[in-house]
């Protein structure tokens, strides 16, 4: 059957989650865009390991970093310049959505035209900031938890000319600034984040209203004004900043928020509070699935149209107020970093249980009824009987299993009972076409059906958003991409459990319960799971002592090689996550040997097997967490 690279787009959906930035080129394989030229996914994964870099790995992309940056950057400048709005944009990355320093690092480089500088959520994060950050024009926001310690530090930071602002989110707080600020005789920038009545939607709604975790509310807000005017110190408060959760799915959520919150910053002016900068948090969503709706891993807004968003309602509420413009602030993090990252992931082994294994002439007849009224309905079976001979095969099936559970029924005929049935389903799910109203029947069916692909990686350590809160990734497979793919699969990692599945996907303008794959044959087969770059990386956790995987930093290249490899961060040895687990391999290996040698005087091993034994261990200490490859 004949099959193009456009089929391949438009069944993973990738024109429509990729932002432009990968697309399918002639060879079939996927690719990311940049404009120094494209970088083919198969060609990398080939290179890498020709190169002994063992998969699975993530590829950091700092082209894509940057165009996710620059689009973010230019919206804002682009509304400005337009709106002829008066104040600057002065985004901040929030360190906690991807803590990793190359990436921290890139971040900061591919900022400098625009002055983007970090939030930190922590004391850590803190310390990450400030060496970094050193464009005096850039903000580095101080939010989170605070003790007198990291007061101090921002406080005396001022003093490298870091533009520190301490977010009051806890009412206490500006006791502990008030006081260090008076010890270290140095003034304050003072920041503060509003408890909105306004609500996020989707998972992190509750961010927002009046149980959230953090931020003022308005009363507590008017005290904070007080208490500064009674200090001599309102002239320090010059930030207030909201953040109504992450990933929002609905513009209109931002809406009302911006709207809320500048009528706050407006009446705050008006108390007297210099202000200068208005802060709405972080939110900006990544369509993850490309159908551009309100779900929850959609959004129904693009980048400028958020942009628009902010600076049109703050301009034209502080217009109204007769405020001046506030200096725009962006705590975007997710869709900065998202696109930024993939792991390629290698396909170990795929089981096709479910698909017949015996040919139908190999089954008996007139031994069991049911097998021989099984083998009838199958050669019976056309278009127009379809859906009621699926029915009753599913019936006779059922009973099968019913009955052997009460010990009526033989193992022999069990097996050739589900044989058959397996063969009529295959049969039964060529002949509905899927625009077919009666195909939606066989959704289910297609789920028990689907080939289960096992994969070289871990879900818990480089997907745990998959497991932990249903989040889908695009999956594409990275080459045969000029090929039909012919199979349904679910795909497996390598943990023992039976959480470490994904079996929720990006197809055509829907999620799926099965991905559409190609046959395994004797080649590597690489799938790419896409839009990794945000939290990921950090909320990966160790189950079954995978740990991380190698990291590579990839970027375009115009001198006919298409990419350079800037740097390999090494993924985690065996030896290095017993260590997390408090296990000191080199006490495990003494160990080992003494029971060799004490095997040995026993005569239970010879020293050839024991030096084999303890070799083999000793390289299983050193060796990747992952499967080596065995093709
Ligand atoms: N700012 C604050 C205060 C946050 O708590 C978060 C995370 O939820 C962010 C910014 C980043 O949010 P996002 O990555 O959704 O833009």
């Amino acid at each position: 059957m004949t099959w193009n690279n456009e089929q391949s787009e438009a069944l993973y959906n990738v024109t429509n989650w990729s932002a432009g930035l990968f697309g399918v080129n002639a060879t079939g394989h996927m690719e990311v865009k940049t404009p120094l030229g494209n970088i083919d996914l198969k060609q990398l994964a080939d290179d890498l390991q020709g190169r002994g870099i063992e998969l699975p790995a993530l590829v950091r992309l700092p082209d894509v970093l940057n165009a996710r940056i620059s689009h973010l950057a230019e919206s804002f400048k682009e509304t400005i310049e337009e709106r002829k709005y008066r104040g600057k944009y002065r985004g901040v990355y929030p360190v906690k959505v991807n803590q990793q320093r190359q990436l921290v690092d890139e971040v900061i480089q591919c900022s400098r035209p625009y002055h983007l500088g970090l939030e930190c959520g922590s004391k850590p994060e803190l310390l990450i900031a400030l060496p970094r950050v050193k464009d005096p024009e850039a903000l580095i926001v101080c939010n989170g938890y605070k003790d007198a310690e990291y007061i101090e530090m921002a406080l005396l930071a001022q003093k490298l000319g870091r533009n520190c602002i301490i977010v009051v989110e806890q009412a206490k707080e500006l006791d502990l600034i008030l006081k260090a600020a008076n010890e270290l005789d140095i003034e304050p920038r003072i920041g503060v984040r509003a408890k909105l009545a306004s609500k996020g939607v989707g998972r992190w709604a509750t961010s927002s209203g009046d149980k959230a975790k953090f931020g003022l509310g308005m009363s507590g807000i008017m005290r904070l004004t007080q208490r500064l005017q009674k200090a001599n110190l309102l002239h320090t408060l010059e930030l207030l900043h909201f953040h109504i959760g992450s990933q929002v799915s609905n513009i209109r959520a931002f809406k009302s928020a911006i709207k809320e919150s500048a009528y706050i910053y407006a009446e705050l002016v008006k108390l007297g509070a210099p202000m200068g900068f208005l802060d709405v948090g972080g939110g900006l969503g990544v369509d993850y699935d490309g159908t551009r709706t309100d779900d929850a891993s959609s959004i129904n807004y693009d980048i400028p149209e958020y942009a628009h968003a902010v600076i049109s309602t703050v301009q034209d509420i502080c217009d109204k107020k007769e405020v001046a413009h506030p200096h725009i602030v962006t705590e975007t993090g997710r869709a900065m970093v998202a696109h930024s990252s993939l792991l390629i992931v290698p396909v170990l082994d795929v089981n096709s249980q479910l698909r017949p294994t015996e040919e139908l002439e190999k089954i008996p007849e007139n031994t069991y009824s049911n097998v021989d009224r099984l083998k009838e309905l199958f050669s019976q079976l056309e278009e127009e009987n379809a859906q009621e001979f699926y029915h009753i095969a599913a019936g006779i099936r059922d009973e099968c299993i019913n009955r052997f559970q009460l010990g009526l029924c033989s193992l022999p005929e069990r097996a050739f009972v589900d044989e058959l049935y397996s063969h009529f389903t295959q049969k039964l799910l060529t002949m509905y076409s899927e625009d077919d109203p009666r195909h939606h029947e066989l959704e289910g069916l297609h789920r028990d059906l689907a080939d289960i692909y096992y994969c070289n990686f871990s879900v818990f350590q480089s997907a745990p958003d998959a497991w932990a809160i249903d989040q889908v990734f695009p999956i594409v497979p990275l080459h045969r991409l000029n090929e039909k793919p012919t199979q349904e699969a679910m795909l497996a990692d390598l943990t023992c459990d039976s959480d470490g599945r994904i079996d929720r996907f990006v197809s055509n303008w829907d999620i799926t319960r099965t991905l559409p794959l190609h046959e395994k044959d004797h080649e590597p087969y690489y799938l790419g799971v896409f839009l990794l770059g945000a939290y990921q990386e950090i909320l990966g956790d160790l189950h079954n002592l995978f740990g991380d995987t190698n990291a590579v930093h990839v970027a375009a290249v115009n001198n006919g090689k298409g990419y350079r490899i800037l740097d390999l961060v090494d993924g985690d040895r065996v030896h290095e996550v017993l260590h997390y687990v408090q296990f000191d391999h080199h006490k495990m290996l003494g160990s080992m040997r003494k029971q060799v040698e004490e095997s040995f005087q026993e005569g239970t091993i010879t020293l050839p097997e024991g030096k084999r034994l303890l070799q083999t261990y000793n390289k299983g200490l050193n060796d990747y967490t992952y499967l080596g490859t065995t093709e």
